[in-house]
């Protein structure tokens, strides 16, 4: 049999992130900007004006981006509004129930930052009454983190819940949205939230580049002085971009005008609800093809969120996630290993510009491909 001829498209990126993003997207980026063009500084403006309509935050909120990838901005947030141990009793309380919540507690231990940890297991949502436990029993606990979609299993926490908790203790909550923003709705007004981070290249679709935080004004003028670095200052870069319209340092201009194109294909898709429901069709349709083919996911579907879907590796020997992808991204489909500690899995995105359809021929193709490896039997024990 001969192999069909590989072709010059790329595969449908199911993962996490970087995403399949629209043609127009990516054709927003093929001209050049000047930082300081005026034309630059508008789309710029827009861009911050559309993220901080999307998260709900006029009046009291603001949008700073940041250059980098997701964790950047996570770390600049918490080195930002959290004052480095040696100058202040304050103390960050990390809700950790994956391996984004750990990276939060690595990073404080690398900045100086004074935290306490939260854990529960990978597949068992953080428990609001824990986070009032902690906070009664602590109060240099002043500010608390939060995943809302853990993107290692795809485990949706209890935003609002603990979002509450947090602001009925009169303390300030930093979410790490940065998998869910613009699918799952965030109301920084209605919830309380300080601070909410995401990225670039996520549920909003636009190619990887930079993250952005949607913080309190008087949050961020408060916490002048209080970053060890120059670049990941985000009252910096705030005070700044409120001066004369302008990134501090090079911004990614051409991935910034493509979340602008980006951004206008959310508002024409029809925002947040509707971006949520071709996610959440992506979802039911690939989990109802997967166990119909004999998988089993990771999460039940209660705790499941439309974003990426964990499903538990074919208990047979012949089993191989890497032989599995290449043959996968051979048909055009691009899978994403399990990031788990105690159980072999394996992830499958439902966001970016990825279809229901698709996602049946991807469960189709997967069923086809573990079937020519010998492997029979899908389900997990
Ligand atoms: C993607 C992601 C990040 C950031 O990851 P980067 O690889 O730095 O972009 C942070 N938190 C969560 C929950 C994520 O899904």
């Amino acid at each position: 049999m001969t192999k069909p001829v590989a072709s010059n498209k790329p595969p449908l990126l199911l993962t996490p992130g970087p995403l399949t993003t629209a043609d127009a997207t990516r054709e927003a980026m093929l001209r050049d900007w000047g930082s300081r063009d005026t034309d630059f500084i508008a789309l710029n403006a827009r861009v911050r004006a559309g993220l901080l309509d999307i998260a709900n935050g006029a009046p009291t909120h603001t949008t700073v981006p940041l250059q980098g990838s997701g964790t950047f901005i996570v770390e600049a947030a918490l080195c930002t509004l959290v004052p480095h141990r040696d100058v202040s009793d304050r103390k960050l309380l990390i809700c950790a129930n994956g391996a984004y919540g750990h990276r939060m507690a690595r990073i404080c231990e690398i900045a100086g930052r004074s935290h306490a940890i939260i854990e529960a297991p990978e597949d068992t949502p953080i428990d609001p009454a824990a986070v009032r436990a902690a906070l009664e029993a602590e109060p240099a606990l002043t500010h608390v983190a939060l995943v809302h979609c853990e993107t290692t299993t795809g485990l949706l926490n209890p935003v609002a819940e603990i979002a509450a908790v947090v602001a009925g203790a009169g303390r300030e909550l930093i979410l790490d949205s940065m998998s869910a923003f613009g699918a799952l709705p965030v109301d920084v007004q209605a919830d309380g939230i300080g601070c909410v981070v995401a990225s670039s290249n996520k549920c909003l679709e636009g190619p990887p580049g930079f993250g952005y935080a949607v913080v309190r004004e008087d949050l961020l003028a408060a916490a002048k002085g209080n970053a060890h670095s120059l670049s990941l200052d985000l009252e910096h870069q705030w005070r700044a971009m409120e001066g004369n319209g302008q990134w501090r340092f090079t911004p990614p201009t051409h991935v910034i005008a493509a979340f602008d194109a980006a951004l206008a294909a959310f508002q024409h898709e029809g925002g947040q609800p509707a971006r949520l429901a071709r996610y959440a069709d992506n979802a039911e349709t690939l989990i109802g093809a997967m166990r119909g083919a004999g998988f089993e996911t990771y999460l039940p579907d209660d705790l499941q969120a439309p974003i990426i879907v964990t499903f538990h590796a074919p208990a047979d020997p012949a089993w191989d996630f890497a032989a599995l992808y290449d043959r996968l991204v051979a048909r055009g489909f691009a899978i994403y290993p399990g990031k788990l500690t105690q159980a072999e899995t394996f992830r499958i995105g439902v966001i970016g510009q990825v279809t229901a359809a698709d996602m049946t021929t991807v469960a189709a193709t997967i069923s086809e491909e573990l079937a020519a490896m010998g492997i029979k039997r899908f389900g997990w024990d």
